[in-house]
């Protein structure tokens, strides 16, 4: 078996756990949904296939579906007791697993950042990160 890296919420409900990212798993996203869904400015998510992505505690799982304004349908979803946010998902079997549900120190820096006109003037985008505007 390969090495996984291990996440849970915040009550400990759900855990989550996937193959260690590789180095350009990493992105941030800027967009108005995600800056709702987190309740923060940006949302750190680290991309897995669907088949990759493990999960424990189901019953915890509660889900948001929303319409992005590319038209994609995305389905969040969130610990139904504690509130932290836990993965997305999108049509194309692509999860995008919420980077803070894992220790600190764990994480790749981020490649790649989406919807940096919504950066907050102070914000600054990660050196070396990919710019896009717009998700693929
Ligand atoms: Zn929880
Ligand atoms: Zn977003």
């Amino acid at each position: 078996m390969s090495e996984t890296l291990s996440g849970s919420c915040l009550c400990g409900g759900v855990s989550v756990s996937i193959p260690i990212p590789p180095d350009d798993s990493m992105g941030v996203c800027h967009c108005t949904d995600c800056r709702k869904s987190t309740g923060t400015v940006a949302g750190y998510f680290l991309r897995v296939s669907t088949e990759s992505f493990h999960l424990d505690g189901k019953e915890h799982v509660k889900e948001f579906t929303v319409k992005a304004d590319t038209g994609n349908i995305y389905r969040r979803f969130f610990c139904r007791d504690c509130g932290s946010r836990l993965w997305d998902r999108d049509s194309k079997e692509t999860d995008y697993v919420c980077a803070g549900l894992f220790p600190p120190g764990t994480l790749p820096k981020p490649t790649y950042e989406q919807f940096v006109r919504h950066l907050e003037k102070w914000e600054k985008t990660h050196e070396g990160a990919k710019l896009v505007q717009v998700q693929s």
